[in-house]
């Protein structure tokens, strides 16, 4: 199993916000979701295929590696094609780097000790390339959630203090650069600072954290970033500000001001997060852990019929006299399994011009999401009429 850190790079944004959080999440049991281990195996194919490309194994080697993870039931072409995205991306940067110094060093998931700076701090950098002048860390990130942006991103900023600490006496470094590459979003996020920048965040905005994290200390800061913290459907300080909305006094006149309502938009996402996770949590302890939460009891929810047997349900209707066509239908696999079937390569060669995007359904978002915004319903009609 994957060795932790208590202050880890990917928990930095918690720790370093609400410096309780990490001591309280220690406590809690590791999640690991089937995401994770997903995510795991692409990152051993990418290391396998970036190894053999360095020529770090032979070929007998990259072989056996390359067979056995063909063997594992994460492996799909569709895996393997979004892995080879991140891979080629993460040549063109090694090819980059060695032509700005020819003797530039590559390392590959390179554990990165950041603990100068933060008490037993490390992490594992996917790739990390070292030239004169820049000093590189790339970072892929296998999930279909949300695309995670680099900047200002205290993990890679982490990591590439880690990376600094480590490898920076090689050569005069003045500049980081991180890039975080999602394969399955089509997205790659780069930011760059210089070292200073870097090494001024660490000293001004992480240590101090750090610091209190470490002892427990600090205050609890709920937010965005309590979406993956382990305790967060029983995390008082975010039950607390959720709970605002609900004691919020609501005055006269009877019917909402526009300023209440949005107050209310603005809280809704994170609020029906919380109830979503307090639910979770709450369901999981009452079927996992014999829970009994008062008033409440487990019940069987709706449920729909289906054939014990597809196979025997066929004979049994042909036996009967009913035909082939009348008990099948043929349907063309979906758009998703689909691409799995034949690879991403081949179906957008073999489909293209034959799938399309249509415009999604219109929802209220706040200003500041990327998307450019739909402004009125007229402009909504005249877009769905061309
Ligand atoms: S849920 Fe949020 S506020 Fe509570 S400990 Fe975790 S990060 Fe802090």
């Amino acid at each position: 199993m994957a060795e932790h850190a208590l202050l880890s790079a990917s928990g930095a944004d918690r720790w370093i916000n609400c410096p309780p959080s990490a001591r309280l999440e220690e406590a809690m049991d590791d999640e690991t979701s089937e995401y994770a281990r997903e995510g795991s195996f692409a990152h051993s194919l990418a290391e396998t295929y970036l190894a053999y490309h360095l020529g770090q194994i032979k070929k007998s080697e990259y072989n056996k590696r390359l067979k056995k993870l063909k063997q594992d039931p994460f492996y799909s072409q569709e895996l393997d094609d979004y892995v080879r995205v991140y891979t080629d991306f993460a040549i063109e940067k090694i090819n980059e780097a060695r032509a700005r110094t020819a003797d530039a060093v590559v390392l590959l998931e390179m554990k990165l000790d950041y603990s100068e700076w933060v008490p037993g701090g490390f992490g594992t950098g996917d790739l990390v390339l070292v030239s004169d002048d820049v000093l590189e860390v790339i970072d892929m990130k296998f999930g279909r959630g949300i695309a995670v942006s680099a900047i200002d991103n205290s993990q890679m900023q982490l990591y590439s203090l880690g990376a600094l600490n480590q490898f920076g006496c090689l050569y005069n470094i003045n500049t980081v650069r991180m890039t975080i590459v999602q394969p399955r979003l089509d997205s790659i996020s780069t930011a760059e600072m210089t070292v200073d920048d870097l090494l001024y965040w660490a000293t001004n905005t992480v240590m101090g954290a750090a610091e209190k994290a470490y002892k427990g200390e600090g205050e609890f800061l709920p937010g965005d970033h309590c979406r993956f913290c382990r305790v967060r459907a029983t995390c008082r300080a975010r039950a607390e500000e959720n709970t605002k909305l609900a004691c919020y006094d609501f005055r006269e006149p009877p019917l909402l001001t526009d300023e209440e309502i949005v107050e209310v938009l603005d809280a809704a996402d994170e609020y029906m997060r919380w109830i979503s996770d307090v639910q979770g949590y709450a369901l999981d302890q009452a079927i996992n852990n014999g829970k009994q939460w008062p008033g409440y009891k487990l019940v069987e929810g709706r449920s729909i019929r289906k054939y014990v047997d597809e196979t025997k349900v066929a004979e049994a209707l042909q036996a009967a006299g009913y035909s082939e066509d009348q008990i099948f239908e043929r349907v063309l696999l979906g758009i998703t399994k689909m691409e799995k079937a034949v690879g991403k390569k081949q179906f957008n060669e073999v489909l293209s011009g034959l799938v399309e995007k249509p415009p999604g359904k219109v929802k209220l978002a706040p200003e500041s999401d990327k998307r450019p915004a739909v402004r009125n319903a007229a402009e909504i009609d005249f877009k769905e009429e061309i």
